[in-house]
């Protein structure tokens, strides 16, 4: 498959000045990664003389777009550096990267036997063999599976939402359907709270970041393609906007379906949201908000900007969300990446460098004394959850658990 057109990814656009390479995570702990400057705008001029100069340890990018909000030039580095890799990097063949990147496959034989593959999981022979066969770290939790796919807890309740006069449609991503269909339910109480019923989309697939971020390029082109026709039904047939509660997922479907899978989404792609975006701008409205009870306790709540949040400019929306809740005192960290990004924290041979990119949140989250960890992002509860004594919740899933109509 060829990557999308390298005249996208503005590389001349860059002045040198370097300050990518200070916001880089990787470039912090991994001497072997060229850095964002150097493998992305500088290496680039190379590489289109000659595709030998492709670097394999641009691997080690997380992809988290932190280099590109720094840049005062708006070079996409992070595009190129993913567009590079898609274009020269070696094919995948590994059986892991094969099971980490396909989420839907893996999602849906886990749920059928999840009473039996939970509990194996986490047994430490099952780690080991995990770590010396397939190179999974060891250290490495994985999320539970869930007994009963959100898919089919929202088929029975797909009657009572048609009711509502206003409707969105959900993308719920891999995570919801196959691990925690629970998020997904509080999105839905917090929707029909607020008046407003919650579709599924026709067909949905995984929105693709997996399988872009191990390899399979034409498998995330194909999902791709799929998602952007069930969503051009809901916005541009039936009117109905999209919101999701994943940050990647939300990103992948806006900005990486055109930047690196050559998928045009402009017609829909500003009725694309992420959850508290959209439920920022209906708090906005009193006679919307005045129907919601949430519990008199005072909570010092701390919240962590996943990167692709921070790449949207929309943690915003979470931030003036969890303001508008009375007796709450949030706290934003200044934090980087939290070190996982997906299926990368997961290979034995990036674990370290993950958990030394996530130690300066990990340690700010311990002193922090919080009742409430929230972030958007579901990797990064699992870093969260895996890495410190708290749990990281979605700040849906805490609106849900304090509201108490
Ligand atoms: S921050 Fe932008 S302009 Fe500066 S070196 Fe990096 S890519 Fe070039
Ligand atoms: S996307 Fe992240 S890891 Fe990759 S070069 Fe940019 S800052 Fe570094």
């Amino acid at each position: 498959m060829e990557a999308a057109s390298i005249s996208h990814n503005n590389f001349e656009q860059c002045i040198k000045c370097t300050i990518c390479t200070v916001y880089c995570p990787v470039l912090k702990v991994n001497p072997a990664f060229p850095g964002p400057k150097h493998g992305g705008p500088d290496h680039e001029r190379l590489r289109l003389k000659n595709p030998e100069f492709y670097d394999e340890a641009l691997k080690y990018c997380l992809n988290c777009k932190r280099c590109e909000v720094a840049c005062p030039s708006n070079v996409k580095i992070g595009d190129i550096i993913q567009s590079a890799r898609i274009k020269h990097q070696k094919k995948p063949g590994k059986i892991r990267d094969f099971l980490l990147a396909h989420t839907d496959f893996m999602g849906t034989m886990a749920t059928s036997f999840a009473p039996l593959i939970n509990p194996v999981l986490g047994l430490g022979i099952s780690k080991a063999a995990l770590d010396g066969v397939l190179s999974i770290d060891r250290h490495r939790a994985f999320p539970k599976y869930t007994g009963q796919k959100f898919e089919t807890w929202m088929k029975k309740q797909a009657e009572t939402q048609s009711r509502y006069p206003e409707q969105v449609s959900y993308f719920h991503g891999c995570y919801v359907n196959y691990n925690n269909p629970q998020l997904g339910k509080d999105l839905v109480k917090i929707f029909n709270a607020l008046g407003i019923g919650v579709q599924m989309l026709k067909n949905e697939k995984c929105c693709g970041v997996p399988l872009i971020s191990n390899g399979y390029i034409g498998k995330a082109q194909k999902n791709g393609k799929s998602n952007l026709k069930a969503i051009r039904e809901s916005v541009m047939d039936k009117n109905i906007p999209i919101v999701a509660s994943s940050s990647s997922c939300t990103f992948t479907l806006r900005d990486e379906y055109p930047h690196l899978l050559d998928i045009d989404n402009t017609e829909v792609r500003e009725h694309i949201e992420y959850a508290t975006r959209y439920i920022y701008r209906l708090f906005s409205n009193p006679d919307r908000i005045k129907k919601l009870k949430f519990t008199d306790r005072k909570l010092n709540v701390v919240y962590h900007v996943p990167c692709h949040m921070k790449k949207m400019g929309w943690e915003i929306y979470t931030i003036e969300l969890l303001k508008l809740i009375p007796n709450i005192k949030l706290t934003t960290f200044d934090s980087n990446c939290c070190g996982i990004a997906g299926t990368y924290g997961f290979k034995k041979e990036n674990y370290k460098a993950s958990q030394e990119i996530g130690k300066p949140l990990f340690d700010m989250i311990e002193r922090s004394g919080a009742d409430y960890v929230v972030s958007d992002c579901e990797t990064c509860k699992w870093q969260i959850d895996m890495s410190t004594s708290q749990t990281c919740h979605h700040p849906l899933s805490f609106l849900a658990q304090i509201l108490t109509n």
